[in-house]
């Protein structure tokens, strides 16, 4: 198994352990490897770190939030140039995040001001610095994932990552409350390319969300699903416990056990495996 989706300690809120320990508990589940994501710093360092002392194959990336300037090309290219895999948009400061009332940093901190950011065709004057980025994922042959942005968004990102010859595309939990798309907005991005990620963290946190409701959402998915634990928080099981529990959710409601194990571990590291 393999989880291309998890928090880990240190963090600006509390996670249910450190990246050392994380990465324990993966060995311990024999899980290959997974994607260390923070909202407010690199991983690229952390998960190399991780990746030498476990011997699990542990990947990194940046979430272009506020603590690098949101959509910022140079945060993008320091991040890609170490080695990282993943570049997420915007996630905890998205403006989406900002009008469902989620969690972000600056709600803690007011001293930092509160920035939101968005791309086109929400905001057209982060066209450049957006196009920027996605040259560099292209160049990189990293992953381009929507992080938080909304469907809108998703849509212009899709056609841009194409223009710019990007293999690697990831829908961030799309289902989730930001974007919050239905089964068939789903189906209709995947369809133009790109996989679709669903969490155990959607399972437990999200309110209004059911198995029955995942379900729909994995079949519109195909074989472009991905599963992921988006654990580490201190109030879910421990991040491997977290994506066995998903799967055996799903396949509950009558999907095929197969293709879901194959969404949590071979389609997710041939998503992210540099060639
Ligand atoms: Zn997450």
């Amino acid at each position: 198994m393999f989880d291309s989706h998890v928090h880990a300690g240190p963090d600006v809120v509390d996670r249910i352990g450190d990246d050392a320990e994380v990465a324990g508990a993966y060995a311990l589940a024999d899980f290959s490897g997974f994607v260390l994501k923070a909202h407010y710093e690199s991983t690229v360092g952390r998960a190399y770190a991780a990746s030498r002392s476990s011997g699990q194959t542990v990947y990194g990336g940046v979430a272009l939030n506020q603590h690098c300037g949101g959509i910022n090309p140079s945060a993008a290219a320091a991040a890609l140039g170490a080695g990282g895999r993943v570049v997420w948009m915007p996630t905890a400061d998205a403006h989406t995040q900002h009008t469902a009332d989620l969690p972000r940093l600056c709600d803690h901190v007011p001293q930092i001001g509160s920035h939101s950011y968005a791309v086109p065709p929400v905001d057209t004057r982060a066209t450049e610095a957006t196009e920027s980025v996605l040259a560099l994922i292209a160049d990189h042959d990293a992953v381009l994932a929507t992080g938080h942005l909304s469907g809108d968004e998703c849509r212009w990102l899709s056609e841009r990552a194409r223009f710019y010859g990007i293999g690697r595309l990831m829908f961030t939990h799309p289902s989730y409350t930001v974007p919050g798309l239905a089964p068939s907005a789903v189906r209709a991005l995947v369809e133009s390319g790109g996989h679709a990620e669903i969490t155990t963290y959607q399972l437990l946190h999200q309110p209004g969300c059911t198995p029955a409701m995942l379900a729909r959402v994995a079949e519109a998915a195909s074989d472009q699903l991905i599963l992921s634990s988006d654990a580490g928080q201190p109030d879910s099981p421990s991040p491997p416990e977290a994506l066995v529990l998903l799967i055996d959710v799903l396949a509950g409601e009558g999907l095929d056990r197969g293709r879901l194990e194959a969404a949590a571990s071979t389609v997710p590291e041939s998503l992210l495996a540099p060639r």
